[in-house]
């Protein structure tokens, strides 16, 4: 019996990773489309089935480096009355706060993102050992709602935390890549996911969960591609940009360097380091691409995987960044008034490196 469910709930996520395609295929370039496994039928259809169509062509966003008045997110030809909005904000501040806290989950990743016009977003949820401790955070913060989930990816690091999230609080949207694993981690996050009635919206490149010119902010998936292919779950990981005045956050799960190298090819003011800050998600010439004011890496003080390593500490110092990582600093906040960020980790000290 519960493996038929289980069986069928497999199924469901492969048809809704095949559906993911199709709308791809039919809509190239819109963003958010929502996929909607229920009651879907069709043939089964594996990873390596995908097609192989072109990336989206979402690579040119306006600079956002210099003044805030000069890098508001450009206005879409929509006529309706966004242009106005954005003729008003020119001169003024950027209304609101984006306060971003780098959860110390241990060996894993958490990024509670609280967004200026109030919203919650919620990026990764760490292994389910650290579950509590990202739903007491949210709580601490007097929440009851996540308007925006996201599992980067689905390694027990990032969503081991997500069905304790899910079953905790209301929840919007839920965001993940289309892949699937064969664990019962992931198993218990689409459990969690279908418990709340909710269905899982396929990031990629080009989708945006908060588009430019609605908010105030966007929040935009600048990776990967849709046509990726890989063994390595790690490269499924979802490179996602939160802009808000003339700052910008980069969050990049576990995605390899050279995803990120082709997905931000521009400054960003802080960076979540990626795939805690092992050699295989940061290098030299990366760390100087992206010239981040705030690194932060999360990490366990005490992991076997090595991480941080030297290489990177030195390619981020080399940048520079200001280095900050959860296993030396534990909870790490950054804040944005749109102009400048500003980071306040729990405890002061060095982020030292496990391995070279
Ligand atoms: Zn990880």
């Amino acid at each position: 019996m519960r493996r038929t469910k289980k069986q069928i709930r497999r199924r469901l996520w492969v048809v809704l990773v095949t559906l993911a395609l199709l709308v791809l295929v039919g809509v190239a370039g819109a963003g958010g489309s929502e996929v909607d496994a229920g009651g879907a039928a069709g043939p089964q259809q594996t990873q390596a089935e995908q097609s192989q169509q072109a990336g989206q062509p979402d690579q040119a966003a306006p600079s956002q480096q210099g003044s805030a008045d000069a890098s508001r997110p450009q206005a879409s030809a929509a006529g309706d009355g966004t242009q106005t909005l954005d003729t008003q904000a020119a001169n003024a501040p950027p209304e609101g706060t984006l306060t971003v806290r780098f959860l110390d989950v241990g060996q894993g990743d958490s990024e509670l993102v609280e967004l200026p016009d109030g919203k919650l977003m919620l990026i990764d949820a760490g292994t389910q050992d650290a579950g509590p401790t990202v739903v007491r955070a949210v709580r601490d913060l007097g929440r009851t709602r996540i308007d925006y989930l996201v599992a980067t990816h689905p390694h027990a690091d990032h969503i081991g935390g997500m069905a304790e999230v899910l079953h905790a609080f209301d929840v919007g949207e839920v965001w993940a890549p289309a892949v699937a694993a064969n664990t019962r981690t992931f198993e218990a996050f689409l459990d969690a996911v279908e418990d709340k009635g909710l269905t899982i919206r396929a990031g990629s490149r080009g989708k945006d969960i908060v588009a430019p010119g609605t908010a105030g902010y966007d929040v935009q998936i600048l990776g990967p591609s849709d046509s990726l292919s890989s063994e390595d779950l790690n490269d499924y990981s979802l490179v996602i940009r939160v802009r808000f005045g003339s700052t910008s956050f980069l969050f990049t799960g576990d995605a390899p360097k050279d995803e990120i190298r082709a997905d931000a090819r521009e400054h960003v003011d802080v960076l979540k380091v990626a795939h805690h800050g092992s050699d295989t998600g940061t290098d030299a010439s990366l760390a100087a691409q992206l010239s981040p004011r705030i690194a932060v890496i999360s990490y366990g003080i005490d992991n076997d995987y090595g991480h941080p390593t030297q290489h990177v500490l030195d390619a981020l110092a080399a940048s520079g960044a200001q280095v900050l990582g959860t296993g030396a600093n534990g909870t790490v906040t950054v804040t944005s008034d749109g102009t400048d960020v500003t980071a306040a980790p729990a405890r002061e000290g060095p982020v030292v490196a496990k391995s070279e």
